[in-house]
């Protein structure tokens, strides 16, 4: 495994260098959630029954239960957004968002991973929290700035209010959120 400089190893808790296309590696997929391209529905794979549900983007962030079991589909679960789909659903959010800039080459962003799954668990229904995968977003990369990952950016009704870069433990991250 190739990690790149400053990204040593897992448990290397600095931010890690400007981002490189070229050394992505498809490590792990956080959540089950596929993009369209075509229109701005999500799809989500209930963590309860299996089922996929399509969700419009807008409907998001206002805790969508599942068509088939009726269990809420993200029930504190970060939701994996990009270029295509991140306007509809932040822009329609009516709870604090916190995005989380990462990429799965990054060790200390694979080291937050559980941190930020934790958080988005104690924050369900407070805070809307959001992963953004830098490599295969550069849109969002590029309109946000993002120099180093990890980099937590909280939006509210869409403006950015704060930020914050490097791995954070739980309680910082639900501090942040907040
Ligand atoms: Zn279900």
């Amino acid at each position: 495994m190739r990690w790149r400089s400053g990204c040593a190893s897992v448990t290397d808790a600095g931010p890690c260098a400007p981002l490189d296309r070229a050394r992505a590696l498809d490590l792990n997929t956080p959540h089950p959630i596929s993009k369209r391209m075509d229109t701005p529905k999500l799809m989500i794979g209930c963590p309860h029954c299996g089922a996929t549900n399509r969700v419009p983007a807008e409907r998001a962030g206002e805790s969508p239960h599942c068509g088939k079991c009726g269990q809420p589909l993200l029930a504190g679960h970060p939701l994996e957004l990009s270029d295509d789909n991140f306007d509809a659903v932040v822009g329609a959010a009516k709870l604090p968002v916190l995005v989380d800039f990462w990429a799965p080459w990054c060790g200390p962003c694979r080291a937050m991973a559980p941190a930020f799954a934790q958080a988005a668990q104690q924050l369900d229904g407070q805070a809307l929290l959001v992963k953004v995968n830098s490599d295969d977003n550069p849109a969002l990369s590029q309109r946000f700035g993002i120099r180093s990952i990890p980099t937590l950016v909280k939006l509210q009704q869409g403006r950015e209010v704060r930020r914050q870069s490097g791995a954070l433990p739980a309680g910082a991250i639900v501090a942040l959120a907040r």
